[in-house]
């Protein structure tokens, strides 16, 4: 693999995210020589931290999420990290931090080229893209920048911040990161659909009924309930990782698989999403909240939550487009927090057909995402002993040794990254259409909100959330297939 010179800054680095994911993916990607030699890594946060502590930190992280290491190796990488005690709003500290990166970039002969990451509390976000701007923090290589979600609040405040990164930066260099495009099964998608005549043949609403995505989390807010209640759930998990899902289902063939091609793709398909009216919002469309159980606290319970809040921990929705090979097919899906057990996955359901048995079930295709890796097919057959179709799966899985090999999401996409790969990042057009769907959504709840009824159900706790999301389906012989 090529050693990528660069200089690496890291807004938050000393927060969960660098902690839990990027340090140790940084790490993987040394190990394997994608950097090596000519690369720092500047820590900023506004602690004042020296050097040498944030490397025993990163060392800490290394022994903590690997089984064994290389101590040598270890130190080595822990020697090209640097930590900048920074508040972002402070114009003076970038001037000190493109000092330390310049320094760093002889030192290293890193030949100019700089990567930033956003990785702290969203609002900061514009703050840093403008200093950097500014204080002309880009050097004279390449200059790219990821960004964490959520990319903005709304359609737009994400106009405003993207105008912001593109005052420095050109599209191409933007990476807006969802680590959902990362993961395993995800990735699958793709060849799943484009690979097998047994799917792809059948991937139309000639055969096709509908497609159905659930995203549940065990977890409730917890810590999380400021940040939470100005969120929710439609902007947490539908506006970018249930997008995302949908796009890579719905999308038509790329050409090929350049990432040109792939977000060419996607925007051709976005560009017929079917944007809901408030009417259709009302009737298709589903918020709840979770009650309390003897141990737990209910939603509006939860501390920094509003008592009245109206802010959704649950949405059930519906979208379709007007082309692309699923033209008209009506696409669920579902997410929320407090669900029976953590789950991601995928169910494709296919029309009846006319049988000489009778009634048997329809085909469906399951891509198991989260926390099993795994597609599989129902199908039907008879029964050994007595009349009557019986019906298996056929499973498309991994060995245990297999998933082992799997890299985690971050540490792929970090890959993408250096290699300037975007094929799996979101595009700015693509994000502006997920934006205009859930402006629209928000839109008719506030203005429920604003009449004084707004419809919320409030659910049980860790069961399948409110059971008026039954309710969405264009027909009566429609169901949720996981239950
Ligand atoms: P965090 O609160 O743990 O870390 C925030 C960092 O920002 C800390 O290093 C903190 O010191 C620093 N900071 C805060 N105010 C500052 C200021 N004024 N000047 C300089 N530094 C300041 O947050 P996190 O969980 O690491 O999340 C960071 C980003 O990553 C968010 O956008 C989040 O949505 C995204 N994200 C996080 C995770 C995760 O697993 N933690 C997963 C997906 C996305």
């Amino acid at each position: 693999m090529k050693n990528i010179p660069v200089i690496m800054i890291i807004f938050g680095g000393s927060g969960d995210l660098a902690h839990r994911k990027l340090y140790p993916s940084l790490f993987n990607l040394y190990e394997q020589g994608l950097i090596h030699d000519n690369f720092a890594v500047i820590g900023t946060a506004r602690r004042p931290w020296s050097h040498e502590y944030l490397r025993e930190q990163v060392s800490d992280v290394i022994h903590e999420t690997h089984d064994q290491v290389d101590e040598n190796e270890v130190k080595a990488f822990a020697s090209h990290f640097y930590y900048q005690s920074h508040d972002v709003t402070n114009v003076e500290h970038y001037v000190t931090l493109k000092k330390l990166a310049q320094e760093l970039d002889d030192r290293y002969s890193a030949q100019g080229n700089c990567l930033f990451y956003m990785a702290m509390a969203p609002r900061f976000f514009g703050t840093i893209a403008t200093h950097i701007n500014d204080q002309h923090l880009t050097g004279s290589g390449f200059n790219r920048i990821v960004v964490e979600k959520p990319f903005g609040h709304d359609l737009v405040s994400a106009e405003q911040l993207n105008k912001e990164i593109t005052a420095s930066f050109d599209e191409n260099d933007i990476f807006r990161i969802d680590h959902y495009l990362g993961k395993e099964m995800i990735q699958n998608i793709m060849p799943m659909r484009f690979t097998n005549p047994l799917i792809k043949n059948i991937w139309s609403g000639e055969y096709i009924k509908n497609i159905q995505i659930t995203l549940a989390e065990r977890l409730g807010v917890e810590a999380r309930g400021g940040y939470y209640d100005t969120s929710g759930a439609l902007r947490d998990m539908v506006q970018n990782h249930i997008f995302q899902i949908i796009t890579l289902l719905a999308m038509p063939e790329p050409k090929d698989l350049s990432s040109d091609s792939v977000h060419q793709a996607k925007q051709e398909l976005l560009k017929s999403l079917i944007i809901p009216t408030p009417e259709e919002v009302k009737k298709n469309f589903v918020r709840g909240q979770y009650l309390g159980s003897d141990t737990t606290f209910a939603y509006k319970k939860e501390p920094n939550v509003d008592p009245d809040s109206t802010t959704e921990t649950y949405v059930a929705g519906k979208t379709k487009f007007t082309s692309g090979p699923i033209a008209g097919v009506p696409i669920y899906f579902r997410t929320g927090k407090e669900f029976k057990e953590k789950k991601t996955r995928i169910d494709i359901v296919l029309k009846h057909i006319n049988n000489p048995y009778g009634q048997a079930h329809s085909n469906n295709i399951t891509i198991e995402v989260d926390p099993e890796s795994k597609i599989y097919i129902t199908i039907n057959g008879k029964k050994i002993d007595e009349p009557g179709i019986r019906r298996e799966d056929l499973t498309y899985a991994f060995s245990k040794e297999e998933m082992a090999k799997v890299p985690d999401g971050y540490e792929r996409l970090l890959h993408d990254v250096f290699v300037n790969d975007s094929t799996n990042f979101t595009h700015w057009s693509e994000l502006k259409r997920y934006w205009e769907f859930i402006d629209a959504v928000e839109d008719a709840w506030q203005k429920e909100n604003e009449a004084g009824n707004p419809e919320i159900a409030q659910y049980l706790p860790y069961r399948m959330g409110p059971k008026e999301a039954d309710n969405i389906f264009e027909s009566p012989t429609e169901h949720w297939i996981y239950e």
